[in-house]
């Protein structure tokens, strides 16, 4: 089971310029495009929270959120208008300077997703294109680290580069006492064609994907992986959550989403897994539908 409770968060995409260009970035192609949500968007989920009391927390994210001005006023306001919670999505870069930490959390911050795209800096620099980006990300923790009251949930995008190091970025965040929880995302491109060869083999993943879990689960760690076939996972089939949080997103992103094509599978009408989203286009055009290798749950 993961920490959180997707069903009790409400996600906002509130700005979309970044300074890093991670080369798995899901919204590279429409950042330029994608309208952000307003004060407007945030008054209305507001509203519908005070009648409904659906949500304990409120989510801040686009591209890189942290270097948007608003952003201390939208949290202040979301946490005066009862969001227990008010969490950010960010590669943590700003973080890493204490004034900014202490600035978002005296406006109301208590959770940070941050992510971390390799277990060292060469990897993390090459994938993000801006040298120094892992050096500051992960001073980011450590200063997150010393605050009370603040929950720390790292997220990787598993690519074809990234995925030998999931054990080392488990290790490298050990000592990190407000982390409560790893996201692993393994990575689909948006669409069909997977252009930049950053998919992994499901199967050639998988030994990666079991020792980074099992070192996060020996630290304690909650853990969710999105996105690989629940069968193939064995025992380890639990931490499968691709469960998410209501999002208000411009209209035009699920046309782009559209196109993955998830919940393909051979098995689609017989498999009653949970969580899985089977296979989507992109991953079969490159390694087909696995029909030797999925095991359907009875
Ligand atoms: S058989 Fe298909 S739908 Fe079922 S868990 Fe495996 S990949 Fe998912």
């Amino acid at each position: 089971m993961g920490f959180f409770d997707h069903a009790r968060y409400v996600e906002l995409t509130v700005h979309f310029e970044c300074n890093l260009r991670c080369e798995h970035c899901m919204i590279e192609d429409t950042m330029k495009r994608l309208r952000p949500e307003t004060l407007e968007s945030l008054y209305e989920v507001i509203e519908i929270n005070k009648k409904s009391d659906k949500w304990d927390g409120i989510i801040f994210t686009g591209s890189e959120v942290t270097l948007w001005a608003e952003l201390p006023r939208f949290v202040a306001i979301a946490r005066k208008n009862g969001f227990k919670k008010a969490r950010i999505q960010t590669h943590g870069m700003r973080l890493a300077k204490k004034e900014y930490a202490r600035k978002l959390i005296d406006a109301g911050v208590n959770e940070f997703f941050i992510s971390v795209t390799a277990g060292d800096a060469a990897t993390h620099d090459e994938i993000t294109q801006v040298p120094g980006s892992f050096a500051k990300t992960m001073a980011a923790f450590e200063v997150l680290d010393e605050f009370n009251d603040v929950d720390l949930i790292s997220n990787t995008v598993i690519t074809k580069r990234s995925y030998k190091q999931l054990r080392t970025i488990v290790q490298n965040l050990s000592h990190i006492k407000n982390l409560v929880q790893m996201d692993f995302w393994n990575y689909w491109p948006m669409s069909e064609v997977d252009e930049k060869d950053l998919i992994v083999e499901h199967l050639e993943l998988l030994p990666f994907i079991r020792e980074a879990l099992t070192l996060a689960v020996k630290y304690e760690r909650s853990v969710e992986l999105k996105n690989y076939p629940e069968c193939l996972l064995g025992n380890l089939h639990t931490f499968l959550i691709n469960d998410q949080p209501k999002l208000y997103i411009d209209k035009s992103f699920w046309t782009e989403f559209e196109k993955n094509g998830f919940h393909q599978c051979v098995f689609k009408n017989e498999c009653q897994a949970k969580q899985c989203l089977g296979l989507n286009t992109a991953y079969i055009n490159k390694h087909g539908f696995h029909e030797n290798d999925l095991l359907p749950f009875a």
